[in-house]
């Protein structure tokens, strides 16, 4: 019998792939013109990175990671996010002491054991940032700039921004406390999940997605009317900055994040079209965790959008971005070898192409009717035919494909470089 893939890992194929690679890059681009670098991370940590990073009572970290024994009996776990690792690498290579403001970003699959169901996965994959170092409300709001250029690069300008600030350890233990009195009173209203959140963690009652917790938290007592003064002058900055710029966003006080570390600045991004799975991205600012995790005490706030996501967005914003994505993988120039005389010149001249950059399929041994149709199912948009008159004479036969014209030319395949692509009619 044949073997399938695992339940919540998915091939990533042709225009799938072309289309979340067209969005790795753009990102990236986005990020390194704000001074990102790449740090490439494994994808294996030691399990007690993320116990500690992300919490032992949280939904990942209790119910969602993959965690194995190494062979020599410790704990290791596929990553279910990237910042722990990249503050991990921070603290182990000591970056602190190279520069006192770093700024990372990374690519590449996450691991979550969640129910599969569209835009959830147990392979997906995410690409996000770090800026290390910087406290102040222009760093918060330099992020969020980034992250509306990365969905305008993307392709989702109307993707919403939601903010929230989550006050810091001095404002946010009395609201805690405020809304855990609150929710005492009217625990009636709420899921069984939440009234044992209420010991441990409540801000969690504010972003629980069943219905009548939503309509009971409605009335909470919101964060932002019992923020201190330096976090509510750090947020009214941050806000003053993107009205400034324009840059569009909402407030969100259910906005909230399970982690102590987390403070002030906290934002999600959301998108049309994805159904329950709204959120394409994530972030906000976390000044305890490079500490809490070992290292020197260094600020940090990051974001991570998640790719698949971001595609479906994409997708839903402007159908056929997939196909369109996928159209690159067409041929600019499928070269025919008829007969074994053209099959060293067809090698040599598809080298010589594709050294300039062109996409070029090689094709040959076969009867030229089967050949073309090949060529006309890849939407090649021309055919260069070398047989065994074409190399005596040095000229190969070109078909423009495009429109079925079928118009032939000979075509001087001796020629190099740009001279070449000019006979063939390739865009350079
Ligand atoms: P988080 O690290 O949970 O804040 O997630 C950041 C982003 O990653 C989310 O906004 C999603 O776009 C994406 N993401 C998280 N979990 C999954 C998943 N299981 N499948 C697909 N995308 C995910």
């Amino acid at each position: 019998m044949a073997i399938s893939a695992v339940k919540g890992f998915r091939d990533g194929l042709g225009p799938a792939a072309c289309l979340s690679r067209e969005i790795e890059e753009a990102a990236a681009g986005v990020l390194e013109s704000y001074g990102f670098s790449e740090i490439r991370l494994p994808i294996l940590e030691r399990t007690e990175l993320f116990a500690r990073a992300i919490g032992e009572t949280t939904d990942i970290v209790e119910k969602e990671m993959y965690t194995f024994e190494d062979r020599d009996g410790s704990l290791i776990t596929l990553r279910p996010e990237g910042t722990a690792s990249v503050v991990r690498a921070l603290v182990e290579h000591h970056l602190d002491q190279k520069d006192s403001i770093l700024r990372l970003y990374y690519a590449g699959p996450m691991f979550r054991h969640e129910r599969p169901q569209k835009g959830r996965h147990r392979q997906f994959y995410q690409i996000g940032c770090e800026l290390f170092g910087r406290e102040d409300a222009l760093a918060d709001a330099e992020v969020l700039v980034c992250v509306r250029d990365i969905l305008d690069a993307v392709g989702i300008p109307d993707a919403r921004i939601l903010v929230n600030s989550l006050g810091d350890e001095n404002c946010r233990p009395a609201y805690r406390e405020a809304l855990r009195a609150w929710a005492e009173r009217r625990q009636e209203g709420l899921c069984r999940n939440c009234i044992g959140r209420l010991g441990r963690n409540p801000l969690r009652i504010l972003d629980c997605k069943v219905e009548s917790c939503r309509e009971t938290t409605a009335e909470a007592p919101v964060l932002r009317d019992h923020l201190c003064d330096p976090c509510g002058e750090h947020f009214a900055k941050v806000l003053a900055f993107l009205d400034g710029l324009g840059v569009a966003y909402t407030v969100d006080p259910r906005l909230v994040r399970g982690l102590d570390y987390y403070v002030r600045t906290t934002f999600e991004v959301t998108a049309e079209g994805l159904g329950a799975q709204a959120a394409v991205g994530a972030g906000g600012r976390y000044d305890g965790l490079v500490a809490q995790l070992g290292g020197p005490r260094m600020s940090g706030i990051g974001f991570a959008f998640g790719v698949d996501r971001l595609a479906l967005a994409l997708e839903a914003a402007r159908p056929g971005a997939e196909e369109r994505a996928g159209a690159a993988l067409a041929p600019a120039i499928f070269l025919v070898s008829l007969g074994t005389e053209a099959e060293a010149d067809a090698l040599a001249l598809a080298r010589r192409l594709r050294a300039l950059g062109v996409r070029v399929e090689l094709d040959g041994g076969r009867s030229l009717k089967s050949l073309m149709r090949r060529a006309d199912k890849l939407g090649a948009s021309r055919v260069l035919i070398l047989g065994e008159e074409e190399v005596a004479a040095r000229r190969g036969t070109l078909r423009d494909m495009v429109g079925k014209k079928d118009e032939k030319l000979a075509v001087d395949f001796d020629l190099q470089g740009p001279a070449l692509l000019d006979a063939l009619g390739v865009e350079r």
